[in-house]
């Protein structure tokens, strides 16, 4: 698979949702330029984005919305199943396994794993298991990508502990920065800052008007 960086795939998301949102209206095709205006990038992005992956629109009836959403799921990985695991089932890492909306998007919560046997059992109906059953789950049942729950104190160890059963991706909640060794991508959603950064411009645009973003 061809290899591009973060913020094309992030955008490729973007024009996903975008995509879903102008076929649920009835929209059959669309030009570059609708698509950029829903996304907030330029129609040129757009465009550029596309032809790195070999898609290409017609100058006068722009893109088939299904054939272009078929593929995005093909490059995204949608078309199948993605199966992953969670460590930590507390209060956010619960909610994540109550949050059934990620099947929708083809992502699912197969199992969860924590350290905290007063944790372990079923929840949702998705087994809570000790972190001992780990390694082994992993390598049977062929998982590729975790999302981290734990307190950040716990989560770099436990990130070493995933990369090395060969977990090749991370969405780490913990508010850490984590340093991956080898080859797994970690994300990062830390919900402090996101507030932190919020709460700032809502200030900011209450004492002046402005969010001073200039938009
Ligand atoms: P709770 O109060 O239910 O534990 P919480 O979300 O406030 O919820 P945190 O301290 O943030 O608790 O921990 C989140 C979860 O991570 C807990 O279920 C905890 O048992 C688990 N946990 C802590 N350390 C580890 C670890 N090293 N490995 C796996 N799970 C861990």
């Amino acid at each position: 698979m061809v290899r591009k960086n973060r913020k094309v795939i992030s955008r490729l998301s973007r024009y996903k949702n975008a995509l879903n949102r102008f076929q649920s209206l009835g929209f059959v095709k669309i030009f570059s330029d609708y698509l950029a205006e829903a996304v907030g990038v330029t129609s040129s992005q757009v465009r550029k984005d596309f032809s790195l992956f070999g898609i290409h629109g017609n100058k006068r009836g722009g893109y088939q919305i299904d054939a272009l959403l078929e593929r995005l799921n093909e490059i995204l990985g949608k078309n199948e199943l993605q199966r992953v695991i969670l460590v930590g089932a507390g209060n956010l890492g619960s909610a994540l396994i109550k949050y059934k909306n990620f099947e929708k998007d083809g992502v699912k919560i197969v199992a969860a794993f924590d350290i905290d046997p007063a944790k372990h059992g079923d929840r949702d109906s998705i087994p809570v298991l000790p972190l001992d059953d780990m390694q082994r789950f992993i390598a049977e049942q062929g998982i590729k990508t975790a999302i981290l729950a734990v307190p950040d104190v716990a989560a770099q160890p436990i990130l070493d502990r995933l990369t090395s059963c060969g977990i090749k991706g991370v969405l780490n909640f913990a508010p850490i920065q984590l340093k991956a060794e080898g080859r797994c991508v970690v994300n990062h959603v830390n919900l402090e800052l996101e507030l932190e950064n919020l709460i700032y411009f809502v200030n900011a645009m209450e004492k002046t008007g402005d969010t001073g973003l200039g938009n």
